[in-house]
This record gives C-alpha cells, structure tokens and sequence, in this order.
C-alpha cells in the first residue's frame, strides 16, 4: 500500500466527497466523531455483511445466525464481568484540558506497553513526560473510566446499557438455539449488529468510533477435543476474509497477546492487524474463551447452560473460540485497499479498485448525449433490465468522459454506453472495464450473460 503522509487526509476527503461517510450531524458541528455512511458507503457496508454472513453462515453447514437487542438484561453485564471490569484507563493533561487513554499516550510517548497498571503509568507521566497537544507536563492521576454507555427503561429500575459488544447476547440465548435446532458440536452462532463502546478518544476517522458494528461468532467446542488446529484454521479464514475486501497479505500480520496479559479463561488470544496508512491497526480478534461465559450465565442464572453429546455419551459445558471482527474496521480497510491514484496519457485518475462482489455500484449505464430522446430512451430499457439483478446507476450528466471518472472514484466495475450504433446499426453497446479501461462491444441481448459471467 502507498504510504503517503496525507493518504489518510485523501480517503477521508473522498468518503465524504463522494457519498461514502459523512461527519454526521454536520449543520450542528458534528458529534463527537460519529459518522453517517452516505449512499455508496451504505451499499458497500451491506455487501461486505452480505459477504461476511455468505462466507461464514450460509456457505457453511455448522454455523448458523441470530440477532438480538442492543439493550440487554443488566445481570448478563454483571455475569460477564463488563460492568465491573469493561475500562479503559485516561488521563487528562492539566494545561490543555485534552483528556487520552493513558496506555495509548504512554505507549506513544516511552514505547512501553504499561495496560493495566494505573499507578505506574501516572508515575511514568508524572516524571516529566510532556502532553503530545500542547508540550507540557502537568498531568491528572491516571484513573479507570468505564466503557459502558448506561440509558434507563420504562419499567425497569436501576441502569440498562447499550450492549459494549455483541457476543453476549449469543451466550444467554444459547440454550433457546440448543433447544429449537439440531445443531451438533462443533458448531457456531454468528450474529451482526451494533456495540458501543464509551472511549475515551474515537480517533483515525472510522477505525475507533463509539457506535460500530461487530460481526461476531461464538464456536463452541468439546472441552476435551484438540482446538489449536481449530483455531489456526480460523486465523486463516479471518485474513482469507480480509483478502476478499481487497486486502494485500503483506499488509496483514498477526499478534499474539502475550500469557500476562490474558484473561484467566482464556488460553490463547490472536488480533489480526492491517497495515493503515496511520499505522497496524487491530481488525479481527480470534479468542480461546474457555467455558468462562457459559459458566458465569449459568451461575448468575441458575439454568443449566448444558450441551447433551449423544455421539459420545457425556454431558459438558462447550468451550468456545471466538472470532470477532469490527464491521467499520473492515470498511476502513476496503476503502484503503482500492484507493488508486493512476497516470494517465491526459492527467491522471483516481479510482477506487473494489474487488467486483463489495463495489457499491456493479454496472453504470450512459446513453452517449442527453438530449437524443432515442439515445436516452434505450438507455434507460437498458438500465431497467440490469437494475433487477446488479445495483445499477444511470448518468447523462456531463460528457462520458467526465462519468467514467465519475465511476471510476465510486469504484463501478463496468459503464455502458448507448450510442448511434445502438440504436442505427447493430443492437451493441461500448462495455467499459474499470481496471483496464478496455471497451469491447456486445450486444444489448447478450449483457446479461456477458455480467453473469464477469460479476
Ligand atoms: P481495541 O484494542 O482496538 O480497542 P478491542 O480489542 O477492545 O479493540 P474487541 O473487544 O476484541 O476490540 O472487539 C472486537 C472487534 O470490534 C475489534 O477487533 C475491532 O475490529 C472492533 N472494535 C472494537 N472497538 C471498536 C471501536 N471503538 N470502533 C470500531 N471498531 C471497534
């Protein structure tokens, strides 16, 4: 990938300049770095769902889905150790008023990765560390501030929070999916939807947001079963996913969370990074979560959270690996992929190289002028056809040339032109390929397979 200084500046000024992602909230000087995903960044989203839940959930025969509500019973917070223990730590500089995560500008400012220990990252601060905002050094204690955004409802006392990740409404449904399916260990739940998260900084436009959507999937295992090649397999299937949005493998890398740092339950925890052009960034996450989860809700709740194993004769409590991936972070990382900017004879182009299954607009459709009612007519007969099978665009705006580049900074794999020949001579229209630029004639009767077969 290129790694120009302003590349960031340039992705974000196309977002928002092509439709992709708006600063939401914009005529009221935005919110706290919250993003709206214009018409192009909306289908992009919903293709790439669409190829998340293709990959893992219909293409496979042991995982299946659900969705649950983003507001939660409280005692799933409390059992899963979020409303104690979901932190992060801050601190904010005195002279300036910024506030930040303190592990994070500890880490910018020494190199050390001090996460976890309040009092040794104010003693590090403290020593003379000077605010990368304003140059001083004049810090606040470094403090834990919970991640949960708490809301209340009618009818229910005491605080209800918006659900900080999507996994555990997975958990406590599990006994209705044992209970209403004929699913057989080793098997999977996955499930898309919303998370919010309070962080102290939401920063890198949108790759640390406070509402963000997770594609998460709890595999659950025999205890007693060997889960390392398992697991492997998973991390492959996670970078294979990254690769089918346009990810180069060289722009991917593993990280593997050193022993003290775990979770007790967990027996081996692997992120999965991009190369951004500010930086590796955590994309995926793949966790050996032990049977942690299912014991405390069956604690907490008092039902058995059991699974009955009628090939091997034995009752057990599943362990479960867990691999999550953050929806905007793949978005993100979709956006940096294709993101070109080529020469060409007369100038140059930009254009954003989608892989064809994830492009928000598969085919664009020109008739060559606007003002031939003829031209224009067979256009649109083209257009109406192609729209109920692709996501479909019709432009007359401007000279074709002016919409090729249009299309190309949309990522749209093919335009069609409607020209004289359309309509005078042979029934053909000008296909025009994205990545080559070539242009080769087929007739209009023919389109549709000629899109079946490259689409
Ligand atoms: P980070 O270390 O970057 O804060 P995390 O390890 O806390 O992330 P997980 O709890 O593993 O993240 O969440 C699963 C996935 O959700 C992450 O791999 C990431 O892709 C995504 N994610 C987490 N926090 C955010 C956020 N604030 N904005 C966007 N995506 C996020």
């Amino acid at each position: 990938m290129k790694k120009e200084e302003n590349l960031m500046e340039e992705i974000v000024s196309l977002a928002k300049r092509k439709g992709f992602i708006f600063p939401a909230c914009e005529i009221y000087g935005g919110l706290a770095n919250s993003y709206s995903y214009g018409p192009y960044g909306v289908e992009l989203k919903n293709n790439i769902k669409k190829l998340w839940w293709d990959t893992f959930v219909k293409q496979r025969s042991d995982i299946i889905g659900m969705d649950g509500p983003i507001l939660l019973n409280t005692k799933l917070w409390e059992a899963s150790g979020h409303t104690e223990g979901f932190n992060d730590a801050m601190v904010d500089c005195k002279k300036c008023k910024k506030r930040f995560r303190a592990d994070h500008v500890v880490l910018e400012l020494t190199g050390k990765d001090m996460e976890g220990d309040l009092d040794g990252m104010t003693k590090v601060l403290q020593k003379g560390l000077k605010c990368p905002e304003c140059g001083e050094s004049d810090w606040t204690e470094v403090k834990n501030m919970s991640q949960m955004f708490k809301t209340e409802m009618n009818s229910v006392s005491g605080p209800i929070y918006l659900r900080p990740e999507t996994a555990g409404a997975i958990f406590v449904d599990f006994k209705n999916i044992l209970d209403s399916t004929r699913v057989k260990i080793p098997f999977g739940i996955a499930q898309i939807g919303k998370a919010f998260r309070n962080e102290i900084v939401a920063r890198n436009f949108i790759f640390r947001i406070r509402e963000f959507e997770q594609m998460e999937i709890e595999y659950f295992i025999d205890p007693e079963a060997e889960w390392e090649p398992l697991f492997d397999d998973w991390l492959d299937k996670q970078e294979e996913f990254a690769m089918m949005l346009g990810a180069k493998k060289e722009d991917l890398r593993r990280y593997q969370h050193p022993k003290e740092k775990l979770s007790h339950y967990s027996k081996k925890t692997v992120d999965v990074e991009y190369n951004f052009p500010f930086g590796f960034g955590e994309l995926f996450g793949l966790a050996h979560r032990g049977n942690f989860d299912l014991t405390q809700h069956a604690k907490s709740s008092g039902q058995k959270l059991e699974y009955s194993d009628a090939v091997n004769n034995k009752k057990y409590v599943p362990h479960v690996l867990e691999p999550t991936a953050g929806l905007d972070r793949l978005i993100l990382t979709s956006l940096c992929s294709a993101y070109a900017v080529e020469k060409l004879e007369n100038g140059e182009r930009v254009v954003m190289k989608f892989p064809k299954t994830i492009a928000p607009i598969k085919i664009a459709v020109f008739p060559l002028m606007k003002n031939k009612p003829d031209l224009v007519k067979k256009a649109k007969e083209v257009f109406d056809i192609l729209k109920m099978k692709y996501m479909c665009e019709f432009d007359d705006n401007g000279n074709v040339g002016k919409r090729y580049r249009r299309q190309d900074e949309i990522g749209t794999p093919y335009c069609i032109t409607v020209d004289f020949d359309t309509i005078e001579k042979d029934n053909t229209v000008t296909v025009r390929d994205r990545d080559t630029m070539a242009q080769v004639r087929v007739k209009t009767e023919e389109l549709k397979n000629y899109f079946i077969e490259n689409l």
